[in-house]
Parts: C-alpha cells; sequence; structure tokens
C-alpha cells in the first residue's frame, strides 16, 4: 500500500459520485462554489477520464434546490430540536412496539463511514435487522449468488480482465452508457488486442454498435441461454477437469438440473428466441477462448430469478476454471458509487457488518467487538417487503437517507400509500422537493458531493477517497454525524463518540480483521491503524489488504474459495415457464439513460446533461407501434396492474417486438406522469429480495392531445391542471413540454401563462385561431422572459434555437423578427447536444460529415472534438453517418 500527501497543486483527488466504476476525479475550487472538474489521471479506475455525467459535475455543485435547515412538519428548525425528536419519536416506538417497528432505508450513495455508523445503530444498539439500502435494486442478486457459489460475497476479478482478455461477454448492461469509462477501457483494448465482445441483451443498446455478436436473448431467458452454455461447454470437453475436481463440488446435481428438458441446440435456440447459428458461434467462441469475462449488471440481477441467473454465470467460469486468473472471470458491475462499500459494513438486512453472516458464533463475535448485549440475531426486512411493512402498520417509524424510494422503489404507489402510513418518516437528503420529501415528517440537511469526507469501494474492490472541497452551506451535516447524534440521544453514547471519519474507518477496519484469521476474505486489517494524515492521504487501494500481507487484485485463482469445504459451489439453477398475460400484452423494461443519474435530483440540475433527452419515452418495436396506431414522437399510455405512465413514443426498430423500454429517471418533480416506478410489479427475487424491474406486463394506446404546447420560461412554474407537462434545466430558464390531453384541462393559453405584461414588458404574438395555434413571447429590456409556443396539430418549431436565446442577453433586430418563428435567419436548426462531454451539437456534426465526407465516428472525433471522451455517444454519431450515407445512397 502506498500513501502520498493530496495534490499539492490546489485541486482536491476526490472520487465520482455516480456509477460503480469509481473514477477519481480532481476538483479544482474556482470562485464562489464553483469547481473545475477533470478526471486524475493518478486513479487506477480511469486515468484521468471522465465520462459526461462525471465532466459535468461542476454544473451540479450550486445551491439550486439545496436542503440547507432541519425541517419538522413545514417548521424550520434547530437541530437540537430536530434530533431530541427524533430520538423521542424512535424510542417510544421502540419502547410500546419492539424494535422491529423502526427502520433505516439506506442508499448506495452514502459513504462506507456513513454506512458503517446506520449499521451499527440499528443492527448493534437498536437490536433490530431493519436497515436496508437502495443497492438492494441494483446488486444484492449478484452478493447472494456470490455467497452461494464461492462462500462470501467477493468480485474475484479487476477492471485489468477487461482489458487481458480475449472474449468478453456483456450481459443485462448497456455499458457504453452505464459505466462508460470502463466500456472505453474495454474498446482500447479490443483495439489494440482484438477482444471480441458479445452482447447479450433483448434490446439493441449503444453497446450492441461496437459488438461482434449480438444476442437479442427473449425477456427472461438468460437462464435458459447459461444453463444451454453451461450443458454445451461439458458436452464439448470445454471443462477444466483438474480444477473441477480439486476445487469445486456439486457439478453433477447443477448439470442434471441445467439440461431438465433440454433438447436439441435448436430448440434451445428458440426458446431463448435466436438464430441457431448466433447460438453455436457464441458457444463456440466462449469454449475455446481461454481469458474470457463475463460482466453481467441489472438486466441480470434485477429479475425474480436474478441470483439464479448469476449462479448459471458463475457456473460456466468455475465449469472451465476461468475464475480469478488475469483476463478471466464472472464479473459483477455495480451501479452505484458505493453499493460494495455498503455490502461491506452489512448495509444490507441479511447481512452484519464485515461480511459476518448471521451465526451464533459472528454474533458472539460482533457483539464482544462493538461491547453490546443488543445485538440482532436475524436478518431484518428487504427494501419491498420493509415498505410492506409500513403499508401494514408493523414499522412506524423510519429513516430514509440519501435516496427517493417514492420514485426507485417498484409499484411506487403502494409504496407513496405506505409512506403516507407511516407514523414517523425522517428523510436525510441534500436536495428538497423530492417526490419521497413530500412525506417526510422530518427533513434533514445532508452534505453534498464536494462536502463530504470518506470512503467508497468500486466494483474492482477499490477502496477510494471522496475529500471535500467545498464548505457546507446553511446547516448541512454529514450522515455519519446525524447517525451518532441519534445514537447519543437514544443512550448509545459511548460506542458513537467518534470525532471524524478516520475515526470510523479505523474502527471499521479493525472489525473486519477482528478474529479473522482467513476465514473472511474481507479484510483490511492493514488499514486499521491510519493516522488522519493517513487517512487524509490514503490512495485508492483493493480490498482484501491484510496485516503483514500483500493485497491482491483477483482472488481464487489459485482455487480456494471461502467456503465451508474449501471449495466452489456449482449451484443447480431450473429454468420455471412464465405465461403471457392477454390483458397487458407487452413487457416493460426499464433503464438508465446515457447523460442522467437515478431520479434527476443532481444531473438534472445541469443544463449540458438536460439537452440530450427532453421527455420521458417509451421505445417501441415499429410492429407494436403500427398495430396500435402509433407514431413516432406521439404521447402514449402505459397501463399495467400497478399504475399507469404517460411517455413519448419512440420508435425504435432495435426493440424486440412485444418489448418496451422506458428510463427510469422522471419522477413528479419534472414530469406529469413520467415515472416508470408506478409501473412496475412488485415480484421480488425469492433468495436476494432484489425487484424484477426487467419484465411488467404491460399495455400500451395511443393518446390524441387536443394541444401542444412548450414553453420557456425564466422561473419554474406551477405545473398542477397539466395534462401532461415535463420540465427540463436550460441556459438561464426551464424548458416545458405541455399538452392537453382532454377538453377542460388547464391550458396555457387559458391561464395566460405568458401573462398579462408587468411593467417594461413587450409582447409580441401571432395567433393563427383555423389552426389553433398561439405563438408568443414576452421581452423585458430588449432580453426574452419568456416564449410560448402552442399548436393544435402538434407541429412546433424546434426548442433549441429559442431556448439558447435566453443565455443571449439583449436580442438583436434579426433575432427579435425571428422570434416567433422560432429559427434564427438563416432558418438552420442546431440539433440536440450528441456529446454532452465535448458539448457538440447534432448540427456541426451533420455538417461535418457532409463537408469533409466522414465515414467513421474517429474521422468525426478528429474533426468536431464529439465523442473523444468518455465515447458514450458514438452510437448517436455513428446513426448521423449512417442516416447521411443513406441520404447519399438515396
Ligand atoms: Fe462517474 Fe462516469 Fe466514471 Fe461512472 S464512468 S464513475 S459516472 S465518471
Amino acid at each position: 500500500m502506498t500513501k502520498s500527501a493530496p495534490t499539492k497543486t490546489g485541486s482536491t483527488k476526490t472520487t465520482c459520485p455516480y456509477c460503480g466504476v469509481g473514477c477519481g476525479v480532481s476538483a479544482q475550487r474556482a470562485t464562489g462554489r464553483q469547481a473545475v472538474i477533470a478526471g486524475d489521471d493518478t486513479h487506477p479506475a480511469n486515468y484521468g477520464r471522465l465520462c459526461s455525467k462525471g465532466s459535468m459535475l461542476g454544473e451540479t455543485i450550486g445551491m439550486e434546490k439545496r436542503l440547507l435547515h432541519p425541517v419538522h412538519r413545514g417548521k424550520r428548525i434547530g437541530w437540537c430540536e430536530a434530533l431530541d425528536e427524533m430520538a423521542r419519536r424512535f424510542s417510544d416506538t421502540i419502547e410500546r412496539h419492539g424494535p422491529d417497528a423502526v427502520a433505516f432505508y439506506v442508499s448506495g450513495q452514502l459513504l462506507t463511514e456513513d454506512y458503517y455508523v446506520a449499521n451499527k445503530l440499528m443492527k448493534g444498539f437498536i437490536g433490530s435487522g431493519n436497515i436496508d439500502t437502495n443497492s438492494r435494486l441494483c446488486m444484492s442478486s449478484a452478493v447472494a449468488g456470490h455467497k452461494r457459489a464461492f462462500g462470501e460475497d467477493v468480485v474475484p476479478g479487476c477492471y485489468e480482465d477487461f482489458e487481458e482478455a480475449d472474449l468478453v461477454v456483456l450481459v443485462g448492461s448497456n455499458t457504453a452508457w452505464c459505466h462508460p469509462i470502463l466500456y472505453r477501457r474495454l474498446l482500447e483494448a479490443k483495439e489494440k488486442r482484438g477482444t471480441r465482445i458479445v452482447v447479450i441483451d433483448p434490446r439493441r443498446t449503444a453497446t450492441c454498435d461496437d459488438a461482434d455478436l449480438h444476442l437479442a436473448v427473449s425477456p427472461g431467458a438468460d437462464l435458459a441461454l447459461f444453463n444451454t452454455l453451461f450443458c454445451e461447454l461439458h458436452a464439448r470437453g470445454a471443462a477444466d477437469t483438474a480444477f473441477v475436481s480439486a476445487h469445486t463440488e456439486g457439478l453433477d446435481d447443477a448439470l442434471a438440473m441445467a439440461a431438465t428438458g433440454r433438447g436439441s441446440l435448436a430448440s434451445a435456440a428458440g426458446a431463448c428466441g435466436l438464430d441457431e447459428n448466433d447460438l453455436e458461434t457464441f458457444i463456440r467462441w466462449f469454449a475455446e477462448t481461454e481469458r474470457t469475462v463475463t460482466l453481467f449488471s441489472q438486466g441480470i440481477n434485477q429479475s425474480e430469478k436474478g441470483v439464479d441467473q448469476v449462479n448459471a454465470i458463475i457456473n460456466c467460469h468455475l465449469l472451465t476454471g476461468r475464475v480469478g486468473r488475469p483476463g478471466m472471470g464472472p464479473f459483477s458491475m455495480t451501479g452505484q458509487p458505493n453499493a460494495m462499500g455498503g455490502r461491506e459494513v452489512g448495509g444490507l438486512a441479511g447481512q452484519l457488518a464485515a461480511h459476518l453472516e448471521f451465526s451464533g458464533e459472528a454474533c458472539d463475535l460482533l457483539s464482544r467487538f462493538w461491547g453490546t448485549d443488543r445485538l440482532t440475531t436475524k436478518p431484518g426486512r428487504k427494501a419491498v417487503d420493509m415498505f410492506d411493512a409500513m403499508a401494514d402498520g408493523k414499522i412506524k417509524a423510519v429513516w430514509i437517507m440519501a435516496t427517493n424510494p417514492a420514485v426507485s422503489l417498484p409499484d411506487s404507489n403502494r409504496v407513496r400509500a405506505a409512506l403516507e402510513r407511516c407514523e414517523f418518516v425522517v428523510l436525510s437528503d441534500c436536495v428538497e422537493g423530492t417526490d419521497t420529501a413530500i412525506y417526510a415528517d422530518m427533513l434533514l440537511p445532508a452534505a453534498a458531493w464536494g462536502e463530504k469526507n470518506g470512503t467508497v469501494t468500486n466494483s474492482e474492490r477499490r477502496i477510494s477517497r471522496q475529500r471535500a472541497f467545498l464548505d457546507r452551506p446553511g446547516e448541512a451535516r454529514p450522515d455519519w454525524w446525524m447517525v451518532s447524534e441519534l445514537a447519543r440521544r437514544m443512550g448509545f453514547a459511548d460506542a458513537f463518540s467518534y470525532d471524524g471519519p478516520a475515526d470510523i474507518f479505523r474502527e471499521h477496519a479493525a472489525l473486519s480483521a477482528f478474529e479473522n484469521n482467513g476465514s473472511r476474505v474481507f479484510d483490511i486489517g492493514a488499514l486499521a491503524g491510519l493516522s488522519e494524515e493517513d487517512y487524509d492521504a490514503l490512495q485508492p487501494v483493493q480490498w482484501p489488504i491484510r496485516r503483514n500481507a500483500a493485497g491482491s487484485a483477483r482472488l481464487f485463482g489459485l482455487g480456494e474459495f471461502p467456503t465451508a469445504t474449501g471449495r466452489a459451489k456449482f449451484v443447480g439453477t431450473p429454468v420455471s415457464a412464465s405465461s403471457p398475460d392477454r390483458n397487458f400484452p407487452l413487457v416493460l423494461n426499464s433503464g438508465r439513460i446515457r447523460d442522467q443519474w437515478h431520479t434527476m435530483t443532481r444531473t438534472g440540475l445541469s443544463v449540458t446533461l438536460s439537452a440530450n433527452e427532453l421527455e420521458p419515452f417509451v421505445e417501441i418495436h415499429p410492429d407494436d407501434a403500427r398495430a396500435r396506431n402509433i407514431g413516432d414522437g406521439h404521447l402514449v399510455r402505459l397501463e399495467t396492474e400497478q399504475g399507469q405512465a404517460v411517455a413519448r413514443a419512440r420508435i425504435a426498430p432495435g426493440q424486440r417486438r412485444g418489448s418496451l423500454f422506458m428510463p427510469i429517471h422522471w419522477s413528479d418533480m419534472n414530469s406529469a406522469a413520467g415515472a416508470v416506478g408506478r409501473l412496475v410489479h412488485p415480484l421480488t427475487d425469492p433468495v436476494s429480495g432484489q425487484p424484477a424491474f426487467k419484465n411488467t406486463n404491460v399495455r400500451l394506446g395511443p393518446l390524441e392531445p387536443v394541444w401542444h404546447a412548450f414553453f420557456l420560461t425564466r422561473t419554474e412554474i406551477a405545473t398542477a391542471g397539466f395534462g401532461y407537462w415535463t420540465r427540463r434545466r436550460i441556459e438561464a430558464g426551464y424548458l416545458y413540454e405541455l399538452a392537453g390531453l382532454s377538453d377542460g384541462e388547464r391550458s396555457p393559453e387559458m391561464d395566460a401563462l405568458a401573462g398579462p405584461p408587468l411593467e417594461g414588458d413587450e409582447v409580441i404574438e401571432m395567433r393563427d385561431d383555423t389552426l389553433g395555434s398561439l405563438r408568443t413571447a414576452r421581452l423585458n429590456q430588449g432580453r426574452l422572459m419568456s416564449c410560448l409556443m402552442l399548436s393544435g396539430n402538434g407541429r412546433l418549431p424546434s426548442r433549441d434555437w429559442l431556448a439558447g436565446l435566453f443565455a443571449s442577453g439583449v436580442l438583436d433586430d434579426e433575432m427579435r423578427r425571428a422570434l416567433l418563428s422560432g429559427q434564427s435567419a438563416s432558418g438552420k436548426p442546431q440539433g440536440p447536444v450528441v456529446c454532452a462531454c465535448m458539448g457538440v451539437r447534432a448540427d456541426t456534426i451533420v455538417d461535418a460529415i457532409a463537408e469533409h465526407a466522414l465515414t467513421n465516428v474517429k474521422e468525426v472525433g478528429e474533426c468536431t472534438g464529439a465523442g473523444t471522451n468518455c465515447g458514450s455517444c458514438r452510437a448517436d454519431i455513428r446513426k448521423l453517418i449512417d442516416e447521411r450515407q443513406r441520404e447519399e445512397a438515396a
């Protein structure tokens, strides 16, 4: 382990707060709350690169929407009062109903130190297992799969494996968008060594553009596919028999289960919805390629058979002996920046701290280490179950930390009802006004990224420091402090007398080594004695980091596993049939888009990141759209047994017939009905409790709005009464997309959103009653203040040029003349931002392609800069090249 002081150049080295790649960030303070953000070129996850989301962190650290003070039932109060009230309510509830009547619902956004104290308080001193995390939604199936196969929740590989592999299989992962920097490393390796890439995903994503083979597997058929691979590898003699006999157990049973009902390769291909030749190619490549990595992510984990799917993948790697050696292994990619850190400290309800299980021995060990006789000896409720218990009145007080379950949990109407019923809801967050905040009795202002100190662990087990470089505004406080203060007031002061995150980290590290003796792989005992200075200077380091022993980037390569027998386990993974639902004939999948993060409470503040997608949308196969008379850009309604949503149709030939895709990011904060969580069924995996977000039965139908409009304004407007609305940030203002879904709804014209002129205002207007159109703009001292474009037939001008006028200051004569036409005097549309990192719009790329006869993404990058940073826009650039080539050929 090496340590060094933080940079002497005035910048602070920290870690990106978004995805599980865990990129190092260099933040240079500028004036006020501004900072210049760059990739940390010394960080081993990213070596200086950042994706669009990381690059735009500087646009999200201002004061907009910050929660600054504790608030109790709408009234600002002081910290002492807030914490006293919390202690009273939690203590009373425990006294009257027992410890299981309270819960903490925490987040992969928390730092390890925050997580550690929250888990210690709930499991160790309140005496309930009721702490669970939103990481339950993203990778708990991987956790359970690892434990079943390896005996402990351990990712055996590292990012370098993607550079040393000859075959990389990406399953249920749009890596190009969701983990762009790791993907970029993979593409560079492909260029150097010709790595083959196979993508397994029901829909054609941006990741498929670079794939040598895309297997558009039927939704839910991943298990059948990997069972087929497992059987075929065995039948074709691809097993590493020496490894299997020396280091594994359970092969015969697992094989028998995988082979149940097995027919020909053609029938297996049919069952998976694949072409037989493609399936054969995949099996052959996997069989013949020693250096194979299989990355799996939410597409595998978010299923009611997620854990079995994880084990089916691991079975193939165990059979071929490809685990924990350079360029090979199963690799679980986590969604959040500190999902792994949460796993280390027992943030999941079914796990104790430091990877200890709920055994008598482990409970004894932990009780002695923490000095408590109140430790719970049984697991608590997992996320969905926890909110069900609130709905049933069993959980009466909950503290939600740094997450937005009213949007992100499945069946979110029920979640909202549960929060409504819960007697005492506390929410600590750095932003105000989230969908969850509506239900909170107590709001606590948390420190945000850039203001917090602590550690996070990324997907390759690498612990990195998050360091503060901004002052905490208002009364914002770190989460660990809030938890410790509550613990003190509940009578546990001695166990929570921390003087800072380093103090907590030392205890966490010491616990990992306490009576460990090699029985648990998670051991960071070498860090237990860090001084404050050492902690401040801690360099990114992968666990295990045992005392007096070197750490390791890879694990299990020698065939030693932390199971009772020391052998890895093949796990039988039976396939069960599911039947279609005639009332809801389509299957809804949900996931991330390129430039947004979770419920957009932070990335939604960035003008640059908001420029790529205007509205919640649903991708539909052309045949499914045609059958329902739905055209590209139409508004549609989606309905499930759980609820409804309205979104803009996007006709996508890359969708499978019968499948839809909707992004997860929209909420009631920024749309009328774009929250996909209202649609998703509450089914969970029976082992992991992870919700099955990927396959909700749904029906779809067109809407026929009576009017369409968009409204540009410098200030937010109230949206109640609009049938359809969405809002996004633009430079110096907001863009609202609006539509009237039925007569009698609020209309921007009726409502006079453009408003009566105020003093000094100038209103210009163009109206055509026969077409039902109205175009009106308000200027003040020559500056555009607001602009409404309304149409009865949906024909509206481009938003980009008008939106750009908000940042232009005083409009010149030409701009004023062109204003109500909605386009510049040249008539040339700008098009949306394609490359968020470099700020390159579609029109610039299209012009460059035409002018310089560019034929590939690399040439476009050399000419315009687009796609040269994180590369997650490469697929969009390629589409523009293809469109141009099609136009030329026509
Ligand atoms: Fe952040 Fe992007 Fe790196 Fe993920 S890939 S950690 S979002 S910069």
